[in-house]
């Protein structure tokens, strides 16, 4: 297959065109680079079944040749960044689904969009199934994120309905892993910087709301199923494993050997109180469930950023 990934350079997308790279496919990879790092395709650099366009998924898009799949990765993930960039985030979300889905259809390629656990806000419901239609202020500073994500999940069905488009959504739930920025502002990489850093851990709040937290090779298997299963309507990707912040901060602090202390900090607006997946839907309809618990996941992910926080303190002796 040949596939559009967008978003290719970010942490999701930058493993899904491994994923598929790996498989055997063609990857077109395309990214503005304004939160990807080109760092994480390096490796796929001169791969003569890869290929790295830099383009804003707002503006029109051009692919030459065919296309069987295009998956639409591109958006600011974290709420320190979709706060920052507030307009490219909504953009993204509805003009770049838009421009994306009009490739798709063009091209006669499958289409996976990436959408979230944000479209339940801050749920009244718990775990969240897929039929719960969630709690999201629309004007508050998530919606930007929240309802860009909900409106690309209408406009993926209208494509599917009005043009009959193979269409695909994922909500993806927390995730963590190699290639998160150091300072996305997420909680599971400030939380291991911080603890290398040997800075204190912040937490928001009082710590006792809660995520349930994805390992990324656990998460891109669950994607990679989703794409090549039959099943139309939204599938929770995610893990159900639960913790408090407060949870994770201590966990973090455990396997990375740190002394650092934890503080507390205001807590975000909206910031929802709770969010597990449920993922029967994931279970029966694609035959997969994460298999990565926390702590393993963990111990996959501290030594990434252990390399990352003593290349920086090797360049910050040199200076
Ligand atoms: N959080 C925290 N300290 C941090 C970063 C985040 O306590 O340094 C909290 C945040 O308030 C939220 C949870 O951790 O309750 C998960 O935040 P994240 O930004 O990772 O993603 P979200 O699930 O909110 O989109």
């Amino acid at each position: 297959m040949r596939v559009l990934i967008t978003g290719a350079a970010g942490f999701l997308g930058s493993h899904l065109c491994d994923r598929f790279i790996g498989e055997g496919h063609e990857v077109v990879g395309m990214d503005n680079l304004i939160t990807g790092n080109p760092d994480n395709v390096a490796h796929l650099f001169g791969h003569e079944r890869f290929r790295f366009i830099r383009h804003d998924v707002t503006e029109f898009i051009h692919v030459e040749g065919h296309l069987d799949g295009v998956l639409h990765f591109a958006s600011p993930a974290s709420p320190v960044d979709y706060l920052e960039l507030p307009i490219q985030t909504l953009k993204v979300g509805s003009l770049g689904t838009h421009k994306t889905l009009g490739v798709a259809k063009a091209k006669q390629a499958r289409y996976l969009l990436a959408s979230t656990s944000e479209v339940y806000g801050d749920p009244q419901v718990h775990p969240q199934p897929e039929t719960y239609w969630g709690n999201v202020n629309p004007v508050g500073p998530r919606g930007v994120y929240d309802e860009a994500k909900r409106f690309a999940e209408a406009m993926t069905m209208a494509y599917h309905r009005a043009h009959g488009v193979d269409t695909r959504i994922a909500r993806i739930f927390n995730s963590y892993g190699p290639r998160m920025r150091p300072a996305d502002g997420r909680v599971v990489s400030n939380f291991i910087v911080q603890a290398l850093r040997g800075e204190p851990l912040t937490v928001y709040g009082d710590g006792s709301q809660t995520r349930s937290f994805c390992y990324v090779d656990d998460m891109v298997e669950g994607i990679y199923h989703l794409f090549f299963s039959d099943r139309v309507e939204p599938v929770n990707v995610g893990n159900p494993d639960e913790f408090s912040v407060k949870e994770l901060a201590e966990v973090v602090l455990e396997e990375t050997g740190s002394e650092s202390r934890v503080e507390y900090r205001r807590l975000p607006v909206d910031d929802p109180r709770v969010r597990r997946p449920d993922i029967g839907v994931a279970g029966r309809e694609l035959g997969w469930e994460p298999k990565i618990v926390l702590r393993e996941g963990l111990r996959k992910t501290i030594p990434y950023f252990r390399r990352l926080v003593e290349e920086r303190n090797a360049r910050a002796r040199t200076l």
